[in-house]
């Protein structure tokens, strides 16, 4: 029984996709003629035949889009994978930051910083200008957005916590306050990190 409803469901669904409005009430009819403990069935069989539309319509996209899809898809998901644990950025992903001390340094780059010890993404970095990378402001941190929310979070230099390898969670950075400018930053510990420019 279930299966011949199932099949009646949807071949009206089918109809009612394709035609339009006047076969809603059909599709009624029909559903609670063959439905014996139906005098409620009119909401039900909305509903269904609201939902095998859904289906249907979603079923005709990815028909149409398939190729297209699996691309995208592989995309996402690799992008994800990499998004946990390494480093995903590309410069076009990235809204470079322009402000006063932008101006200030001359134009943004993008590096992306790892540990020494273990050669693990750390984060992604809009360093302002050209010179020697020593510190990191909070308020450049691009990803992940775990250390990217820290410019939003209390910031202390004694109690915050400072940038941790993720591997092996020995200490990379630690928090300062570059004085000159009155900005949170993280001072790079010695010999601790490396950097690649995206
Ligand atoms: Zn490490």
């Amino acid at each position: 029984m279930s299966s011949i409803q199932g099949s009646t469901f949807s071949s009206v669904a089918v109809n009612n996709y394709s035609n339009g409005n006047d076969s809603t009430k059909n599709t009624t009819n029909e559903s609670s003629n063959k439905n014996e403990q139906s005098n409620k069935p009119e909401k039900t069989a909305r509903v269904v035949v609201k939902a095998s539309e859904k289906i249907l319509k979603k079923e005709n996209e990815e028909k149409e889009l398939s190729s297209n899809n699996k691309n995208k898809e592989k995309a996402t998901t690799s992008k994800q994978e990499k998004k946990e644990s390494e480093s995903n950025l590309t410069l076009s992903d990235v809204k470079f930051i322009y402000n006063r001390f932008t101006k200030a340094r001359g134009n943004p780059k993008l590096l992306q910083i790892f540990s020494e010890c273990c050669q693990s993404y750390i984060m992604s970095y809009q360093k302002d200008g050209s010179g020697r990378l020593l510190r990191c402001y909070l308020d450049r941190i691009h990803h992940p957005l775990s250390l990217q929310q820290r410019q939003f979070e209390k910031f202390n230099v004694k109690s915050s916590s400072g940038i941790n390898c993720p591997s092996c969670n020995s200490l990379v950075a630690s928090p300062m306050i570059y004085k000159p400018e009155n900005r949170p930053a993280y001072g790079l510990l010695n010999g601790k990190t490396f950097f690649k420019e995206l």
